[in-house]
């Protein structure tokens, strides 16, 4: 490609709006341009990359026996509510996009396609003998994301590999997921990333069934912790560990004591002159579920721990039956009560409402702890549980592991942190779709069976982005030679001198033939803003026309390392060659 030619326009300066580095140089170096809140365009050299990475994808997915299809983006809200999702996902905090047709008919814009996969499987698939299938696409994908931010990672428009298969058995399905485990470790190899695949959070489905695939970036939304013999990853919102040692506690009876002005576990610790971990601290949640029913729950941890939201919202998720409700759709501390409770003093046995009464399992096994006697400016000191205070019906795990506490599975490990972007997620879905949409199979034994369902995203734009948030320096972009929209750019430092021109447009002539992908920067421009933009655009190598030539060679310069080598004309094609294949 002749940049001559091209629609090529690289900024100076920071775009404004960008706050981290991949988002501004991408804009920096003309790659995408924004057109709305979380929507861009992608320019030339971002639609190369992205082709790179779709073509990747698509090669390790057909590998597995994967089928490429493509599927509507416009979804008839009806099969939406055939899975009880439409209210969820259009109402409130709902991410899907929603419209209205001439004929007052409701649509939405996918955001994601169980429920059109759900209902083509529903149509087509009878019979075992048709099973194990597995479909995917690659496709723009709609999402009225709260906060849009930081270019294509969290975009409203972005693009993204979603898979769905089909299974007659758990077994069948652990097959195909295990296969994407490995497609996905391959695409992000290949795409010439660091990243780790770790355990995520999988809703109130439970189970190990979801892991998340993270290239690990400081600018990562998300939070990993993992042991440093690899056994073990997680996300955060999912992770566990062994909370550390609870001390003794030095009260042997009970007792309510005066705690006045200490409303906060370090302020009351530091008044009793204890230790956190022997006090059983009570938190207060308000939670509204999709049926619009508002509850209160008690949540008691021990005192040095913190509540994981996700895992208390997935606790309180399971209980939606009884509130006539699929999910939650809020989860919060209360900010006003509009009522006199005993803030900073609450303990378990609180008294009034109907709350729902739920204690972590640090919590459980603690004697003779220090809790709030639900009377403001005291608590109760030497307390058992059951003696004392019933112990709360819901026995869970809704601790926040942290960094540097011990690993389950090796408690010498100590669990570090690390930031991850997620890119890809791959999910046991069971028969959560297949059960609610009807959609069923026929048995080897006759038996009419919901189809058991896995899938599997990659979001294809956000692993653009992430390449770029992994690999760049302070004078640009350094793209992995795999996804780099080309191999090499061509800089004449001088345009105008014939000798110049005529070695640069015999070599372009025949990297192109040789297959090595070529941007020609043949513009009108000082040599110094040419070799400014070779470096921002990120290409792998730089081939110069300059001073050189007198010796019959021309300057090879390594994006990455910033090596320079005078190589001959004659031999500069197959020292490329051999330098793209490792
Ligand atoms: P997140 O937790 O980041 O919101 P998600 O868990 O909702 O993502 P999935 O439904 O698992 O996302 O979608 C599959 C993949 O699509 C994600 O792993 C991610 O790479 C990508 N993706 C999701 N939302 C966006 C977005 N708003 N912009 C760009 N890529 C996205
Ligand atoms: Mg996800």
């Amino acid at each position: 490609m002749r940049l001559s030619e091209s629609l090529f326009v690289t900024l100076r300066e920071d775009p404004a709006e960008a706050e981290i580095p991949s988002h501004k140089l991408l804009l920096r170096a003309g790659y995408i341009r924004r057109i709305g809140s979380g929507v861009y365009a992608y320019l030339p050299l971002m639609w190369r990359v992205l082709k790179k990475i779709t073509q990747i994808t698509r090669e390790e997915m057909d590998a597995t026996g994967a089928m490429e299809c493509l599927l509507p983006q416009l979804q008839p809200s009806e099969i939406w509510r055939e899975s009880g999702r439409w209210d969820t996902y259009t109402k409130a905090e709902g991410i899907m996009f929603s419209l209205l047709d001439r004929q007052d008919r409701q649509w939405g814009l996918g955001p994601t396609h169980e429920e059109v996969i759900t209902t083509i499987a529903k149509d087509l698939i009878r019979s075992y003998r048709q099973l194990p299938l597995h479909l995917y696409q690659i496709q723009t994908k709609f999402r009225d994301e709260i906060r849009p931010r930081f270019g294509l990672m969290r975009g409203r428009e972005f693009i993204m590999k979603d898979g769905y298969s089909f299974h007659s058995s758990h077994e069948s399905l652990l097959e195909t997921y295990k296969a994407m485990d490995q497609a996905y470790r391959n695409i992000l190899t290949r795409c010439g990333l660091s990243f780790r695949a770790v355990e995520a959070d999988s809703g109130a489905i439970g189970g190990s069934g979801s892991q998340e695939f993270m290239v690990l970036a400081d600018a990562g939304e998300d939070e990993i912790l993992y042991s440093e013999d690899g056994l073990y990853a997680a996300n955060v919102e999912k992770a566990v560990s062994l909370a550390n040692p609870v001390s003794d506690s030095p009260f042997t009876q009970k007792a309510k004591v005066a705690t006045p002005n200490v409303e906060t576990i370090d302020a009351l610790a530091q008044f009793l002159q204890i230790s956190p971990t022997i006090v059983v601290k009570t938190v207060l949640y308000e939670a509204i579920y999709d049926s619009g029913v508002k509850i209160l729950a008690l949540v008691c941890i021990r005192g040095d721990q913190l509540v994981n939201e996700v895992k208390l919202q997935n606790e309180l998720v399971k209980l939606s039956g009884n509130y006539q409700a699929k999910t939650i759709i809020s989860l919060k501390v209360p900010d006003n009560l509009g009522n006199d409770l005993p803030l900073g003093y609450l303990g378990p046995d609180l008294q009034g409402e109907n709350f729902i009464r739920l204690v972590d399992q640090s919590a459980v096994s603690l004697k003779d702890f220090v809790v709030g006697a639900n009377e403001k400016g005291f608590h109760i000191v030497g307390a058992n549980w059951q003696k004392d205070l019933p112990l709360p019906s819901l026995v869970v795990d809704i601790r926040k592991a942290l960094a540097g506490e011990r690993a389950i599975h090796d408690p010498k490990q100590i669990l570090m942190s690390a930031r991850g972007i997620e890119v890809g997620h791959i999910f046991q879905l069971g028969i959560k779709y297949s059960q609610i949409m009807g959609a069923n199979y026929t048995s080897e034994n006759g038996e009419d069976l919901p189809l058991i369902m896995g899938c599997y995203g990659l979001g294809v734009s956000r692993l653009a982005q992430s390449a770029v948030e992994q690999s760049y320096d302070k004078n640009g972009i350094i793209w992995p030679s795999a996804i780099a929209p080309y191999h090499v750019v061509l800089v004449v430092p001088n345009v105008n001198d014939p000798e110049q021109m005529n070695v640069a447009e015999g070599l372009y002539r025949e990297l192109n033939q040789s297959g090595i992908e070529t941007l020609f920067d043949d513009r009108d421009e000082r040599a110094g803003v040419k070799f400014k933009d070779a470096e921002l655009i990120g290409i792998p190598y730089r081939l110069v026309t300059g001073k050189s030539l007198q010796e019959g060679k021309v300057e090879l310069v390594e994006r990455k390392s910033g090596n320079v080598e005078k190589v001959p004309l004659l031999e500069v094609i197959a020292i490329l060659q051999s330098k793209l294949k490792d």
